[in-house]
């Protein structure tokens, strides 16, 4: 293979490099493709589908508990085997894995297991030795989560330890306020843990609506999951019932079993040769890319997460697939709009949002309206559960066009996407309102907001 030449080298087989050989490959470009790892990167392996796995057996359990009071025959403290669990989503991801072999192999890209590092702008050279001159090259390592600096951080574990796990630790400590420490805490909550949330700040999930995460936090703590905000924790030690926890601002010390960070990922970028073919940095690491993913070398374009922009895995592939529109598919002005992007947090219930935060509308336009819904699930009232839903929409202009629509409650994650589509078409709360509800729905209320 030595010297062998491609029209496109890809770094990298996770969401975004994969979606980038298939569609170069779609439009007729020879590729290789470098993953030493496994297929589908951090989103299939440790991200995405491995947590919505947990998520959705988290959920169960209160729907077993939902189906009891129904009157459905249920044992009373109904036994989950996490070995079966664990089987099944394992299954699931080794069906993921055989289909991209599948594909791989029917598009002819070509599948090297090893690291790659640059050698110049035009090629790449494998852990073995061999070169690859390629008429152009895509940067798409992807991130890796962070430890804090701080006395006893490696008696602490990461996202990737969380799904090592083989069973639901008794007391476990999560520390951070983003979205994975969230969705941890959830998960490990309903899966039997006693779970407590050391948050930084003064809120969860800065980047989304605070009336929001207000009531995020409400239904964490209505769960059982204690929350302590403005709370540092300063160091972490081995002790005889556990490992204890030396925390700053007010809460008290706490013994626990398991410890998880999630309090930040960083760009994959180190040992790429990215300095020898002069490839530019930001201050924390990532490539700087402009509007159309090139880097600050002709010929070298970055995508996903080693960009830090948006680091979601339908933003990889987008970002990835219109990277190839453009270069291999004749579509010169293909690129990825950043505005706009909806997502999900998946807690119980699940938090969608997409668009501006009132307080972002307030600090963009002169006149901004919201409209809200709070009620209770039909399956919740029904089954005598407490768990209730917000619904929240943002709009601005006298013609009240909608800029942001943010949802906490059963099935948002599900609802947000087709109103993700009205968003970014232009939609104004009247077109809104205009709209006949589907009845009886949680969906409706999204268009009954008063
Ligand atoms: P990755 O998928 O990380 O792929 C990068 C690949 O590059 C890896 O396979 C790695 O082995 C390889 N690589 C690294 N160095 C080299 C090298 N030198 N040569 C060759 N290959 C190399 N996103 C969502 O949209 N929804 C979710 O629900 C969601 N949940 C998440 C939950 C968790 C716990 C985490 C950690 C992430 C989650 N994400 C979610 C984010 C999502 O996983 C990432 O945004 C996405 O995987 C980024 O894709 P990528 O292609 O940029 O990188």
């Amino acid at each position: 293979m030595s010297g062998q030449s491609f029209d496109l080298v890809v770094l990298g087989g996770g969401s975004g490099g994969l979606a980038a050989c298939f569609r170069a490959a779609s439009h007729g470009a020879r590729v290789a493709m470098l993953e030493p790892a496994l297929l589908g990167g951090t989103c299939v392996n440790v991200g995405c589908v491995p947590k919505k796995a947990m998520w959705l057996a988290a959920d169960l359990v209160e729907r077993i508990a939902l189906a009891s009071a129904l009157g459905f025959d249920v044992p009373a403290a109904p036994r989950l085997s996490w070995p079966r669990l664990l089987q099944r989503r394992q299954q699931y991801i080794d069906g993921i894995h055989a289909s991209y072999r599948q594909r791989l192999q029917d598009s002819g890209v070509v599948h090297i297991a090893q690291r790659g590092r640059l050698r110049d702008a035009r090629t790449v050279e494998c852990e073995d030795g061999t070169r690859l001159h390629a008429g152009h090259i895509v940067i798409a390592t992807g991130s890796h989560a962070l430890k804090p600096d701080l006395p006893g951080a490696g008696l602490g574990g990461v996202s990737d330890d969380f799904f090592a796990l083989q069973a639901a630790p008794a007391r476990v400590a999560i520390v951070g306020g983003g979205y994975i420490a969230v969705e941890l805490a959830g998960v490990l909550h309903g899966l039997g843990s006693e779970v407590t949330l050391l948050v930084r700040g003064k809120e969860l999930l800065s980047q989304f609506d605070a009336e929001m995460t207000a009531q995020l936090a409400q239904n964490l703590r209505q769960q059982g999951i204690t929350v302590r905000f403005e709370c540092q924790l300063q160091a972490l030690e081995r002790r005889a019932g556990g490992i204890h926890a030396r925390l700053q601002g007010g809460a008290a010390d706490a013994l626990f079993d398991t410890v998880l960070f999630a309090t930040g990922r960083a760009p994959s970028t180190r040992g790429l040769g990215l300095e020898t073919a002069g490839v530019a940095l930001d201050d924390n690491g990532a490539i700087v890319v402009d509007a159309f993913q090139n880097t600050s070398v002709p010929g070298i374009s970055a995508i996903g997460d080693v960009t830090a922009q948006a680091m979601l895995t339908p933003v990889a592939v987008a970002a990835a697939r219109r990277l190839m529109d453009r270069l291999y598919g004749g579509q010169p002005e293909a690129r990825l709009d950043y505005d706009n992007i909806p997502s999900v947090v998946f807690s119980h219930p699940p938090l969608g949002s997409v668009g501006l935060s009132e307080a972002q509308a307030r600090g963009r336009f002169d006149t901004v309206t919201t409209y809200h819904s709070r009620f209770r699930p039909m399956l919740q009232a029904l089954g005598e559960g407490q768990t209730r839903s917000l619904f929240k929409m943002v709009c601005a202009g006298a013609d009240e066009k909608v800029v942001g629509i943010h949802l906490l409650g059963e099935g948002a994650d599900e609802i947000l996407q087709g109103f993700a589509v009205a968003l970014k078409a232009g939609v104004t709360r009247r077109q809104m309102a205009d709209t006949v509800a589907i009845h009886p729905t949680s969906a409706e209320e999204v268009v009954l907001m008063r």
